[in-house]
């Protein structure tokens, strides 16, 4: 391979991936992977609520605001 052939090629893995949910343009910085090949990506607000049964980043938090506020 020359010089030429190596700079051309663009070594850049960054996809962009904004958040999926229709009408939604925040960043999809929430990964699900769906099979090896097709990730669905949500930002933090879109993001599934259950995931393999495990609960979305930040749920434990977000549940702590709602009794938060049903407690005012
Ligand atoms: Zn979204």
């Amino acid at each position: 391979m020359s010089d030429e052939v190596r700079s051309a090629r663009t070594d850049s893995v960054l996809v962009e991936h904004y958040c999926e949910h229709k009408g939604c343009k925040e960043w999809g910085c929430y990964g699900f992977e769906e099979s090896r090949t097709v990730t669905h990506w949500f930002c933090s607000d879109h993001q599934p609520r259950l995931y393999r049964g495990l609960p979305r980043h930040g749920e434990a938090r977000l549940a702590a605001a709602e009794i938060a506020d049903m407690l005012r």
